[in-house]
């Protein structure tokens, strides 16, 4: 039997590589889409063609009631979730003042709510298992503020928080609950910046370069196999900001 790993806004960017890796490693993956099926579909395609176990489903993470129902299929389709990634995030560049209520509702309630539902839709099974491992992907803006993007940055935060807060209860259970802070990474998400933009915070980059989302994957595939972390936030970032 596999262990069983879901990941969360996985048809593309950081979640696509992430549940690519831990299927080549050996995962039965769930690949979890909001509307780009094409996309979770093809990942799957070619996934199975390399005898990797995967399947993919449509939620939205903001969403409990589709969280529940995504979780039971995944449980019914390839057995108990040990793995949690909670990677769907979205993101709006915006000053501050500009910010719509429904803007800062719906930034909070995937980013954040996503996290939480999805963590709280798998702890009682990793209970009773007696173990679990949940990754939260947080940003480097969840330690630093970010100009235009208060609403994502303090998402981020929160995050940050939950996986601290969850870490020390969960851990006496034998669960562990760990984070990982991309810098600037190459996927649909930063294009939203434009051309110059990212020109400029390119020469900014220690490396110049942006990172990828195969080197965020190494990150979250190192947390799911070290037995002795839980409650790190774990930065990959090019050495971008200390
Ligand atoms: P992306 O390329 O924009 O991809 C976002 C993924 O999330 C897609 O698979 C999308 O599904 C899914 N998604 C969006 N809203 C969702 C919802 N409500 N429910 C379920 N899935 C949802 O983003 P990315 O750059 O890979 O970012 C992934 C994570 O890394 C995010 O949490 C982001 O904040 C974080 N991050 C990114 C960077 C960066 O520089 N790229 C840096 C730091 C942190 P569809 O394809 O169906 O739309």
């Amino acid at each position: 039997m596999k262990d069983v790993a879901l990941v969360t806004g996985s048809s593309r960017g950081i979640g696509a590589a992430i549940a690519a890796l831990l299927a080549r490693r050996g995962y039965a993956v769930c690949i979890n889409y909001l509307e780009q099926r094409e996309k979770a579909e093809a990942l799957v395609a070619e996934l199975r063609k390399e005898q990797c176990v995967a399947m993919c489903l449509q939620a939205d993470v903001a969403d409990r009631a589709q969280v529940d129902t995504m979780v039971r299929k995944v449980e019914e389709g390839l057995g108990h979730i040990s793995l949690l990634v909670n990677n769907a995030g979205i993101a709006r560049n915006q000053q501050f003042q500009d910010v719509a209520p429904e803007t800062l509702q719906r930034i909070f309630a995937v980013n954040f709510g996503g996290c939480f539902h999805c963590s709280q839709a798998v702890i009682g099974p990793m209970l009773k298992a007696h173990e679990g491992c949940i990754i939260n992907i947080s940003s480097i803006w969840g330690s630093h503020g970010a100009s235009c993007e208060s609403v994502y940055s303090s998402t981020k935060h929160a995050i940050i928080g939950l996986t601290r807060s969850l870490a020390a209860e969960f851990a006496p259970s034998g669960i562990r609950v760990n984070c990982v802070a991309p810098g600037v990474i190459e996927t649909d998400m930063i294009q939203a910046l434009g051309n110059e933009t990212l020109e400029q915070l390119r020469q900014e980059m220690p490396f110049r370069r942006f990172g990828t989302p195969e080197e965020v994957a190494e990150s979250v595939w190192h947390l799911a196999k070290a037995e002795y972390i839980t409650g790190q936030i774990l930065t990959v970032d090019g050495g971008f900001l200390f």
